[in-house]
């Protein structure tokens, strides 16, 4: 693990290289607004060690970052009148991740937002479903 890399851009606002709108820190995580968000509140928890994804990010520190999107949740709830939250987590680019540093999304949702959940694609086919239950339960 590298504590910080020098091309990373959540690193270097970690290190305050690069400004942002800080909510909270703390001795290994930091919580800043995201620059673009999908909703106004919208915030990024963020490990201060440089972890890609959440298959190398330590247990313990998911675990410190998903308590602090809880506690994050209900202030953002509170503060922005919220109806809803979501917490996001995108791991690798084919899973929408842009920056390549672990970090938890906390995004406010409205009613009339206008944003909708995934659409299933299509229902197993007979059988598949045990099949790819049986296949994660190998390797897990
Ligand atoms: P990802 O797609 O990697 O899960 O999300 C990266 C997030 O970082 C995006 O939502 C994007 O808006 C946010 N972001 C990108 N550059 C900056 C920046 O310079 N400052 C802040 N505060 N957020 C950023
Ligand atoms: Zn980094």
């Amino acid at each position: 693990m590298n504590t910080h890399m020098p091309d990373c851009l959540f690193c270097k606002i970690i290190k305050r290289e690069i400004p942002s709108t800080k909510i909270y820190e703390d001795r290994n995580i930091f919580v800043f607004l995201d620059i673009n968000p999908v909703n106004i509140g919208h915030t990024l928890v963020v490990p201060k060690d440089h972890w890609e994804n959440i298959y190398t990010t330590p247990t313990k520190i998911l675990c410190e970052m998903m308590e602090i999107a809880k506690q994050l949740s209900i202030a953002i709830k509170t503060a922005t009148k919220a109806d809803g939250i979501n917490i996001e987590m995108n791991n690798e680019k084919a899973a929408g991740q842009l920056v390549s540093h672990a970090h938890l999304h906390v995004v406010p949702r409205f009613g009339d937002d206008g944003f909708t959940h995934w659409h299933g694609k299509r229902p197993y086919n007979e059988g598949e479903m045990q099949e790819v239950a049986d296949k994660i339960i190998r390797v897990f």
